[in-house]
């Protein structure tokens, strides 16, 4: 059956499997930026009540925490990266040297996805002779375009996802009062991080209320922590 393409294309836009990638890249990147951003915060503001080593200190965290994230990304994208090119290749050499055993293999491929023997063997001839290698790393290997990344792309998205969000406790930092800064940071952190956990959730068509729970309490534990390693360098130092 044809279907338009423009129809086609806006039916898959509708799953949601589309935005994973992106989206969970970002929203983690944001959280993280938020979370580690604020715990330095909190941490040195309940060691210290200067505003300047509290400000340096959330200012040192972002950049630190963005570039650390890029990098992260980086080296895990490009790894991904290569070993599907060492598999392409690979693919390449075996449909090169034997291609019947290829076409016999894409063939119980589709039988066990519940085509009859004589459809799926005709099937595998038929995109075999449309573009073999690509009905071999699309449906052997798992590879197509939607999970193809690109290093660069995916640093920069990580550095800017963390940097969004952890640019927000630096203006914490900045523009309330010294005075109870750590509950500032702690109460808007927190509310920042239910939001993000109610979007993401809501775009990946999850329960809104089991993220925002669960963002709450992992939040307030890692800032309470840091705030009492803060407040016990306070004291001892
Ligand atoms: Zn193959």
């Amino acid at each position: 059956m044809n279907q338009p393409d423009n129809d086609l294309e806006h039916y898959l836009d509708k799953h949601y499997i589309h935005k994973s990638n992106w989206l969970r890249a970002a929203v983690l990147g944001a959280n993280d930026g938020i979370l580690s951003v604020a715990s330095i915060a909190i941490g040195v503001t309940t060691a210290n009540n200067g505003r300047h080593p509290i400000v340096l200190a959330a200012l040192a965290g972002l950049v630190a925490g963005a570039l650390s994230m890029a990098a992260g990304e980086y080296v895990s994208v490009s790894s991904q990266t290569d070993l599907e090119q060492a598999d392409i290749e690979r693919e390449k050499q075996e449909l090169a040297e034997m291609p019947e055993i290829e076409l016999q293999y894409l063939t119980e491929i589709y039988e066990k996805r519940g085509l009859q023997k004589e459809t799926a063997k005709q099937v595998a001839i038929e995109l075999t002779q449309n573009n073999a290698l690509q009905a071999h790393l699309r449906d052997e290997l798992g590879l197509n375009e939607i999970t193809k990344a690109n290093p660069i792309q995916a640093a920069l998205a990580s550095a800017a996802a963390f940097t969004s969000g952890g640019i927000l406790p630096v203006m914490i930092t900045l523009l309330f009062p010294l005075d109870y800064l750590e509950y500032y940071l702690y109460g808007f952190s927190i509310i920042f991080l239910m939001l993000l956990g109610a979007f993401a959730a809501k775009t990946g068509g999850s329960s809104p209320k089991k993220a925002v729970i669960r963002i709450t309490l992992w939040g307030t534990i890692a800032m309470v922590l840091t705030a009492f390693v803060g407040y016990l360098f306070g004291v001892n130092l």
